[in-house]
C-alpha cells in the first residue's frame, strides 16, 4: 500500500499548491516535541504544528482525560442543555481573564473572530446606535472565513475574494517608529466614521510575519478607543496560553479589551475548539424581551464536551510548576540565542516575545511569502530533522513547552547553519 499515492488520489491539503508541492510526509506518531515519519525518522516540531500544540504530542494526561470524557458524554446540543466540562472551563478560564465575564463557544480561530465581529456589530445594533466601521491593523491575520479575511491585511492571499470582502479601515501596525502614525490614523478614522470596533493581534502579529510591537502603544490605542466608546477585540488565537511568556498577551496591558478570541493552544493542541469571551457591558446589551436582540449564532459542535475536557486538562498542565519552569527556560534560552546571532551578517530584525523567537534572513531579492528562499529554507530545515515553516524570509521558533534543551540547541544550531549557508 502506497499511502502517499493514495493521499494524492484523495486529499486536497491546506495552503498548498497541489501541482507543484512535493510529496507530503506521512507522520505515524508523535511524542513530546517530536513527530515520526513512516521510517521512524524523528522530526522536531519547532512550530507546535501550526501553533496549536503547546504541551507536545500524544500527551498522556490529556489523552486520559479525553478518554474519560468520551466514555461519559461525547456531545450534547448546547442550546437548552449544558454540561459540567463547559461550565468548569468557563469558571477556570475566566479567572485568568478577570476583565471578561462570559464565554461563547465555537470551533476554530476564524469562527472565534466571526463571533467577535458579530458581537461587536450587534452590540451597537441592539443599542440602536449607527456604528458600522471596523478598524484593523495592517498585516493582520484573523483567519480564512469572510469576516476574518476582511479584517486581515491586504496581502494577496484574499485576492480572488476581494470584491466580496467588507470594508475595513486599516491603521499601521505600531512597530518601533510607527507609533505616532498609528495613533494619528486611528484618531482620524474615529473622527470621520462611526466606528464600532478595533480588532488586533496583541503584541505579535503571527501569520503577517511575527511582527512585534510594545504593550505601551497598544495601551494608548485602546485608550483612544475607550474614550470614543469603540469596542476593542483582542485576537489572542495565537498569542494565548503563554506564547508571549504570560498566560495572555493582554496580561501585559493596562487597558483591557472588551472581547477576546481564543483557540489554537486552548485544547493543548488536541481538538478543535475556540472561545470568544466578552465583558458584562457587551453581554448585557443582548439581554432583552425583544427576541431580535438575541445573538443568533451557533455551530453544531458548540461547547463540545471532549474539547472542554481537553482544555481543562491543558489548564491542569499549565498550573504545574514544571510547565511554568519550561516556559521560563525557553524564554531564557531564546534570549541567549538571540544575543549569540545578534551581529550575524545574514540575520536582521532578531526579535523575541516570550517563547516566540523570530528573525529575518537577509536576501538580495525582493522578499514576500511567495519568495523562493522560503521553500529553500523549509526543505533545508526538514532535511536536518526540524520542522520550521518560514513566512517568506522570516524564520521563527514557536515550540511546544516540553521541548528539551537538547532539542532546542539543535534547532538553534540548524538555524545558524542556514544563516551561514543559505543567502
Ligand atoms: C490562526 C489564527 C486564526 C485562525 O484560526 P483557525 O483555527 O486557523 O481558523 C485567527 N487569528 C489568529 C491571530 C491566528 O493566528
Amino acid at each position: 500500500m502506497d499511502w502517499i499515492k493514495k493521499d494524492q488520489q484523495y486529499i486536497w491539503h491546506p495552503f498548498t499548491q497541489m501541482k507543484t508541492a512535493g510529496d507530503p510526509l506521512l507522520i505515524t506518531k508523535g511524542k513530546g516535541a517530536l513527530i515520526f515519519d513512516q521510517n521512524d525518522n524523528e522530526i522536531i516540531d519547532a512550530i507546535s504544528s501550526w501553533w496549536v500544540n503547546v504541551h507536545g504530542h500524544a500527551n498522556k494526561y490529556i489523552a486520559d482525560k479525553i478518554h474519560e470524557q468520551l466514555l461519559c458524554l461525547e456531545h450534547v446540543i448546547f442550546a437548552g442543555f449544558t454540561h459540567k466540562p463547559a461550565i468548569e472551563l468557563g469558571e477556570r478560564l475566566l479567572a485568568y481573564l478577570p476583565h471578561q465575564s462570559k464565554i461563547f463557544f465555537s470551533d476554530n480561530g476564524s469562527t472565534a473572530v466571526e463571533v467577535a465581529l458579530k458581537m461587536a456589530l450587534q452590540y451597537f445594533y441592539n443599542l440602536g446606535e449607527e456604528r458600522k466601521t471596523i478598524v484593523a491593523l495592517e498585516s493582520a491575520y484573523h483567519g480564512d472565513t469572510f469576516g476574518a479575511m476582511s479584517a486581515g491585511g491586504d496581502d494577496g492571499f484574499n485576492e480572488p475574494f476581494k470584491s466580496h470582502l467588507f470594508k475595513i479601515e486599516r491603521i499601521a501596525t505600531p512597530t518601533q517608529g510607527k507609533e505616532k502614525t498609528a495613533v494619528d490614523q486611528l484618531k482620524k478614522i474615529i473622527h470621520e466614521n462611526e466606528v464600532a470596533c478595533f480588532i488586533f493581534e496583541p503584541l505579535v502579529q503571527g501569520a503577517g510575519g511575527m511582527i512585534m510591537y510594545e504593550p505601551e502603544i497598544l495601551d494608548e490605542l485602546i485608550s483612544i478607543c475607550q474614550e470614543n466608546n469603540v469596542l476593542c477585540i483582542a485576537d489572542e488565537v495565537m498569542t494565548g496560553f503563554y506564547r508571549t511568556g504570560k498566560m495572555f498577551a493582554s496580561n501585559y496591558l493596562k487597558n483591557k479589551p472588551d472581547i477576546t478570541c481564543l483557540s489554537k493552544g486552548l485544547t493543548g493542541g488536541t481538538l478543535p475548539l475556540s472561545l470568544t469571551t466578552c465583558n458584562e457591558k457587551i453581554y448585557n446589551a443582548f439581554l432583552s424581551e425583544d427576541k431580535m436582540k438575541t445573538f443568533f449564532h451557533g455551530h453544531s459542535f458548540t461547547g463540545n464536551p471532549i474539547g472542554c475536557a481537553a482544555s481543562l486538562a491543558s489548564l491542569d498542565l499549565f498550573e504545574l510548576e514544571s510547565t511554568q519552569n519550561n516556559i521560563q527556560r525557553i524564554v531564557n534560552s531564546h534570549q541567549k540565542f538571540a544575543k549569540k546571532i545578534a551581529s550575524h551578517p545574514n540575520a536582521s530584525h532578531i526579535r523575541q516575545r516570550g517563547t516566540i523567537l523570530a528573525l529575518n534572513f537577509k536576501t538580495k531579492t525582493e522578499t514576500s511569502y511567495f519568495n523562493s528562499i522560503r521553500d529553500q529554507l523549509y526543505h533545508f530545515f526538514l532535511d536536518q530533522g526540524i520542522l520550521l515553516r518560514p513566512l517568506g524570509n522570516v524564520v521563527y521558533i514557536l515550540p511546544p513547552y516540553c521541548i528539551t534543551d537538547k532539542q532546542l540547541s539543535k534547532v538553534y544550531s540548524i538555524i545558524e547553519k542556514a544563516l551561514n549557508e543559505i543567502v
